[in-house]
């Protein structure tokens, strides 16, 4: 593109979705080994944004080591007459989306969990300067969001600056957080859609509800609002929700249109409130997993910072593995950590009350949204380390779960016993897969039935009708 003449590498979609592994890369930038690393979009009144200033407090990638991991603070401060703080989400959300048009440089995730790599072939060309990645991002910014009139660029390395930024930044996402909960998905018609993780994984598409958020954790329903407003052609847009067709498990006709059409048919059917059979597809962004453990018919969760191994002896990226790519794998579900907070978090598979183990850092997080009754019978890693000890936890603390288990042994008994009860008492007159019976002016209809009688009598129609 002319207008990227004085970057030293290439800009363009053709770059999205462009993979840098570690032996090809000059640094790392935030990543799992960091502790502390953000990005965040803040709206300023026009008086207080400097058009075009790029600043870089910190070293600078030419003073990095080759081969090692760096924080990262990215602010993106953007004023314009038009532009107010509801769009903050939505404007950093497209940070991810534009640095990786930048030719070897990887930028994966959103908000507290930013990682970012720039290839060595990249650094080779001359990519040595946040002033080029900041040139880039202003110039698409002010190209593609025409509301955006004055943009400034801090990139912070400084770990002390960091330190002391980075609560704030914590506190901003959680007050955009909180001002889009309370909202139901039956009060409104329309949902928003995503497709900006098509790049990564081309069946996927977020679908936003009031009350289920984004995968990535950075776009709420109300950010979906104000970005398809300002960019209806844009890669978010509204979707007309439709006739509810399942309000347990979250299923919207008009959801499943729009979710088959931009996935040229792949997806057909998409189920809001669940990890079973048609769930939300998972890209590579998702804040969280969701897995479900059969040997205790719970579900395990396991947020992307977690370090250790999970519960089933599997650590967070095997997981993501199995779930991600815009599939839809029964029992594994990716997820924000903003729709463990929603009413409707997996509602269909029994909520909170299905959720056996977590780490602690996101039970801690998420604490308040928890019903009370089954908090403290939820295991992490502190308490529980494998499943043999997951189980003994969940029947000590008496999880709901454990009453679901009985519940099923019951009815397998139950079950076993009338087996063989009846085959004791009675014999099989008929098996049918479709038994259609008229009686009384009703039509009933038995599937897949097995008729047991103690004895069977035979008359002719003609008899009856001559008795009478
Ligand atoms: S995870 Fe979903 S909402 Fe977030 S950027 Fe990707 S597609 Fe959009």
């Amino acid at each position: 593109m002319s207008m990227f003449k004085d970057i030293p590498v290439e800009v363009g979609v053709i770059y999205e979705g462009e993979r840098i592994r570690r032996k090809n890369m000059q640094v790392e930038l935030g990543g799992p080994s960091m502790k502390e690393k953000f990005e965040l979009a803040k709206v300023k009144p026009l008086t207080e944004i400097e058009d075009g200033k790029i600043t870089i407090i910190g070293p600078d990638i030419k003073d990095m080591i080759e081969g090692k991991a760096y924080p990262l603070g990215l602010i993106v401060e953007v004023a314009g007459s038009s532009l107010d703080q509801q769009l903050e989400g939505v404007i950093e959300r497209r940070i991810h989306g534009y640095m990786n048009y930048i030719e070897g440089l990887m930028h994966l995730n959103q908000r507290y969990d930013i990682w970012i790599r720039i290839g060595k072939k990249a650094f080779q060309k001359g990519l040595n300067s946040f002033q080029y990645i900041g040139k880039v991002l202003y110039t698409l910014f002010k190209s593609e969001l025409n509301i955006i009139e004055k943009i400034q660029i801090t990139f912070i390395t400084d770990p002390i600056k960091i330190q002391e930024l980075h609560p704030q930044a914590l506190q901003d996402y959680e007050t955009r957080d909180a001002r889009a909960r309370g909202l139901k998905d039956e009060e409104v018609d329309k949902f928003y859609g995503c497709m900006l993780c098509q790049s990564f994984a081309p069946s996927h598409v977020c679908v936003i509800s009031p009350q289920r958020y984004s995968n990535c954790g950075a776009i709420s329903w109300f950010d979906g609002r104000a970005s398809a407003s300002i960019d209806p052609k844009g890669p978010i847009f509204a979707i007309e929700r439709g006739e509810l067709i399942n309000a347990e498990k979250g299923e919207y006709a008009g959801v499943n249109e729009v979710v088959k059409k931009k996935t040229l048919g792949d997806v057909e059917q998409v189920w809001l409130y669940t990890a079973f059979d048609h769930p939300h597809t998972s890209c590579g962004c998702f804040e969280a997993v969701a897995f479900y453990i059969p040997e205790v018919d719970g579900f395990g969760l396991v947020n992307r910072s977690f370090k250790g191994t999970t519960v089933n002896g599997l650590p967070f990226s095997t997981l993501a593995d199995s779930t991600a790519g815009g599939r839809q794998i029964d029992g594994f579900h990716g997820l924000s950590i903003e729709y463990m907070r929603s009413p409707k978090f997996l509602d269909a598979d029994g909520g909170w009350n299905r959720i056996v183990w977590l780490p602690k850092e996101i039970k801690d997080r998420v604490k308040d949204f928890i019903p009370n009754e089954v908090v403290e019978k939820i295991a992490t890693e502190e308490s529980v380390q494998d499943i043999d000890s997951l189980k003994t936890f969940l029947k000590e603390k008496n999880h709901p779960i454990v009453a679901k288990w009985q519940k099923e042994i019951l009815e397998v008994e139950r079950e076993t016993n009338m087996e063989s009860s009846r085959e004791d008492l009675a014999m099989p007159v008929l098996s049918a897969s479709t038994l259609p019976i008229t009686a009384g002016g009703f039509k009933i209809i038995l599937k897949d039935a097995k008729i047991y009688a103690n004895k069977v009598i035979i008359k002719t129609i003609k008899n009856e009708k001559t008795k009478k």
